[in-house]
């Protein structure tokens, strides 16, 4: 594969409705989608999931921009590569960035799996035909969560992640429980509580959580090892792991018993699959996490949560939960709380090439020089 071209389309679609986490609410979401051509004309497709602000992790559109056009993509063009797994180690000399690393390898697994006639799921070693999701619901009132809820159970979904922050904990979680008492439920925190909360946290374990997903640090791993020891629920890194290193450092303190794995967060689909197998010796539960992701971050996350060992459900919803209109055609949907995983090469969609235009707000091109 000699990679001859790269576009990079700044996007922005508007949420159907705000996402609220502790930090703040997102609604116009900003992306970058990454068209990559070879020289044999095949095209690949790879979606950048930084946010606008760096209230996720410390990287942004613009950061990854930046990355992508005056590091990445002339390490890409530098010479041929035989596998997609080659690009990690390329871009070993370029510190963290995983995000605008990430979203050049997605458009070359995407580019390899089409040569190779094979979907990404089967390239990167998937094995199931579907694969079971939840949703998960931003900070609201009560009553909001319990009829979206309620829709989400109707629709399906096999399970419901609520995030969370200090003050509204019980109330929330409470309130869920009153109505659903045995409904599979976890809490997404992103980093809002201290170990001096800990009394605090360990109170929550009367809500039999399936996890309590990042409750403290964004980059800690010591202090949820101290606090995985205090309480039952079990802790679940998100923020804290980008890296093969960081779950194996994660692994070794006892920092939590569930990963949530982002492919863009851990630099790319090579990665992710080490954490995978990584995850599978130790008996870590795993499962994949969602970043309001347009449409091929999405078809990405349907071929990573592929893989055997991804054992929870993911939080990769349908398409029209999050848009109007995605950019991919056919839309991501859901039946009966799973996605098919699609048996068409490489992403297994199309790119809706009119909508990608509609919704494009700044387009870049990078050619190989001769
Ligand atoms: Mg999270």
């Amino acid at each position: 594969m000699q990679l001859k071209q790269v576009k990079l389309h700044q996007i922005r679609m508007k949420l159907n409705a705000p996402f609220v986490t502790s930090y703040g609410a997102v609604q116009d979401r900003e992306s970058i989608i990454v068209e990559m051509e070879d020289d044999q004309g095949v095209i690949g497709w790879g979606e950048c999931v930084a946010f606008s602000f760096p209230w996720y992790t410390e990287e942004t559109l613009q950061t990854c921009r930046h990355m992508m056009a005056d590091f990445l993509i002339p390490i890409l063009f530098q010479q041929p590569l035989a596998h997609p797994d080659e690009v990690r180690q390329r871009f070993l000399p370029v510190r963290r960035n995983q995000m605008a690393k990430a979203a050049l390898e997605g458009a070359v697994w995407d580019v390899y799996a089409k040569h190779k006639m094979m979907t990404l799921s089967k390239v990167i070693g998937g094995e199931k035909e579907k694969i079971d999701v939840g949703v998960a619901i931003g900070i609201r009132p009560l009553e909001m969560m319990l009829d979206e809820i309620n829709n989400a159970l109707a629709e399906g979904y096999k399970r419901i992640k609520v995030k969370i922050k200090p003050g509204l904990e019980h109330e929330l979680l409470g309130g869920i429980r009153k109505h659903f008492p045995n409904l599979p439920l976890m809490a997404d925190a992103n980093s809002a509580y201290c170990l001096d909360d800990i009394d605090l946290l360990k109170s929550l374990d009367e809500y039999q959580l399936m996890m309590i997903e990042q409750p403290l640090g964004v980059d800690d791993l010591v202090d949820h090892a101290k606090l995985q020891k205090r309480i039952k629920t079990p802790v679940c890194l998100d923020e804290s792991i980008v890296s093969y290193e960081c779950a194996q450092k994660a692994v070794e303190l006892g920092s939590c018993k569930v990963i949530n794995i982002k492919t863009g967060r851990v630099g790319g689909i090579s990665e992710a699959k080490r954490i995978h197998d990584l995850c599978q010796q130790n008996d870590i539960a795993l499962w994949g996490g969602g970043m309001l992701e347009a449409g091929v971050a999405r078809a990405h996350s349907v071929a990573i949560a592929s893989l055997p060992y991804f054992t929870l459900p993911a939080d990769t919803a349908g398409s029209s939960r999050y848009w109007e209109q995605d950019i991919i055609e056919p839309e991501v949907t859901v039946h009966q709380g799973a996605i098919h995983v699609s048996n068409q090469p490489g992403l297994g969609y199309h790119i809706n090439r009119n909508r990608l235009e509609a919704v494009t707000v700044q387009k870049t091109t990078f050619i190989k020089d001769k």
